[in-house]
């Protein structure tokens, strides 16, 4: 009851200062009056990379520019995270493709985070060399990577690329710690080139609608195209342009109002280019799941 008014006088605070709250927990509150007043601060900015196996394989040197391009960016854009969605190299068993990929990403100093696409463990059938030059704990893990936000890598895991109930559960127990905190699954497929979920997808479009407020992000690859579609309050994020000689990253500017600028550059071949830029307001999150009214129903 006591918690009910206290609820109750922080809803009419805001309504009072112009601010809409739609959920009773927000992760940062800015009143309508503040966010008019001043411009929005760039915090900070995510970096998403995915299906590098080309570059690895046949240009190297546009793999390097590309780490390069993200470290003299820097300073400039706040960038604290590089996250690389699977499919670093062509074969999962070429040494030299995993060197290429290496000393490029040794170009930035950058944290990076990446998952395991079918090209890098043989469909899940094979972890050896990924496990040898990425890591053999970065199968699976959630990890913080800003004051906001949370990030669950999901890497190809055997042939039918799902997850299992218990590490299923075990990320819903880690949602649950962490209930003001966003989360953004990285993996390295999660939809069809027809809009259609592949089988892992589905899962974690359930874990959205567990998590309305958290899951709020996927970012991934696999199907050659670039896409950015709004399932609901889930915002996903297909960045596979980097066919052959070209290189592409998208830029996830957070804003101190929590809007989020997202940005796709083209940067290979040369000069760089701004192909799409959206904007998405996160402090507008719904508080219950609103079944997406999509065709192929997740
Ligand atoms: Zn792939």
């Amino acid at each position: 009851m006591k918690n009910r008014r206290v609820l109750l006088l922080l809803f009419t605070i805001a309504t009072v200062l112009g601010t809409i709250i739609v959920c009773p927990i927000q992760l940062t509150y800015f009143s309508a009056l503040e966010t008019a007043s001043r411009p929005h601060k760039l915090l900070y900015t995510l970096v998403h990379i995915s299906d590098v196996q080309d570059l690895s394989q046949y240009y190297p040197e546009t793999l390097n520019y590309t780490f390069q391009w993200i470290e003299s960016k820097k300073d400039e854009l706040k960038i604290v995270a590089v996250i690389i969605t699977g499919d670093l190299v062509n074969t999962y068993n070429d040494v030299s493709q995993w060197e290429n990929y290496l000393k490029a990403k040794k170009l930035t100093t950058v944290p990076i985070y990446e998952v395991a696409g079918n090209h890098d463990n043989d469909y899940g059938r094979d972890f050896t060399y990924y496990n040898k030059f990425i890591g053999v704990n970065e199968t699976f893990y959630v990890v913080p990577v800003t004051r906001h936000f949370m990030l669950i890598g999901i890497s190809w895991n055997g042939t039918s690329n799902l997850i299992t109930e218990s590490t299923l559960k075990w990320i819903e127990e880690i949602i649950e710690k962490f209930r003001n905190r966003y989360f953004i699954v990285a993996t390295h497929y999660f939809i069809n080139r027809d809009g259609s979920p592949s089988p892992l997808g589905k899962l974690i479009y359930r874990l959205h609608l567990k998590y309305p407020r958290n899951v709020v992000i996927v970012l991934c690859g696999h199907i050659h195209t670039r896409l950015s579609l709004s399932l609901g309050s889930l915002h996903v994020f297909v960045t596979n342009v980097q066919e052959r000689n070209q290189s592409f990253v998208r830029l996830l500017k957070v804003y101190s109002d929590l809007t989020l600028v997202v940005e796709l550059w083209r940067l290979v071949p040369k000069p760089e280019k701004l192909i799409e830029k959206q904007a998405i307001t996160l402090s507008s999150l719904p508080c219950q799941a609103q079944k997406y009214n999509y065709k192929y129903l997740f």
